[in-house]
């Protein structure tokens, strides 16, 4: 095992979840996600060994490379659920179909070809919109004020399935600040359901502030250094 202790910080995660929802009331079921992104394969087995079965990457090649060689050696997991969570661009839209929920449609002409591509392949897609709550340059996502004008364009489109709503918080930002990123997220989510889609999903919480983004509702949260340490 290359993650000595994964099974014990996976249980020391999961319960600071379960209290996290008990001081937030908002009473949500709570998927963690595994973020593997620049491990190797063996991350994936580790984590799903260790009763992670929801597993994210950012980049979609690393990704792709990674179930390929999962399944070259025979011991892909057919339990495993991929989430692409990165920014993609859009000539890579094709491969949105190796993933069980894309985190980040964070612009309209990604929308318009991936739905272009889905309706090729003659698939479906679930995907979250991506929001900037506090509009930070650094970071892809629609604005809030985008999201109403938004959710009612990608009605027109079926081949996206509009899940939910994922949402990044600016590196070392405080708690008031965390508390409005989250709570900006949940209103999108509200906005995409009144516009009709089925968004159940609030993908929101990373190692450094997942207890507060579950208190806000979260029901993904993408956890990387906390359960396998610092990335090199
Ligand atoms: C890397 C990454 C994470 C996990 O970050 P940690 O701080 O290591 O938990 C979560 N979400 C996204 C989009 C990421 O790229």
């Amino acid at each position: 095992m290359r993650f000595p202790g994964l099974v014990e910080r996976v249980a020391e995660v999961r319960g600071r979840i379960a209290e996290a929802v008990r001081r937030g009331g908002h009473g949500q079921p709570v998927r963690l996600i595994a973020v593997t992104k620049t491990h190797g394969p063996e991350a994936v087995l580790a984590a799903f060994e260790a009763g992670c079965t929801d597993v994210g990457e950012n980049k979609v090649q690393e990704a792709l490379r990674k179930q390929e060689a999962l399944a070259v050696a025979g011991t892909l997991p057919d339990g495993v659920a991929w989430h692409l969570i990165g920014h993609l661009q859009t000539n890579k839209v094709k491969a949105l179909s190796h993933f069980a929920l894309f985190h980040a449609m964070d612009r309209p002409r990604l929308a318009d070809e991936a739905a272009a591509s889905a309706a090729k392949q003659e698939i479906t897609l679930d995907v979250l919109l991506q929001v900037n709550v506090v509009g930070e340059a650094s970071k892809g996502g629609y604005a809030l004020g985008d999201v109403a004008a938004e959710a009612e364009r990608l009605v027109r489109l079926p081949q996206l399935r509009l899940r939910g709503v994922m949402t990044m918080a600016p590196l070392d930002a405080d708690e008031r600040v965390l508390r409005t990123v989250f709570a900006g997220a949940r209103a999108a989510r509200a906005t995409l359901r009144a516009a009709g889609h089925p968004a159940e999903a609030l993908s929101m919480g990373m190692s450094g502030d997942y207890e507060i983004a579950v208190e806000e509702g979260a029901t993904l949260v993408r956890l990387g250094t906390v359960l396998f340490g610092a990335r090199s």
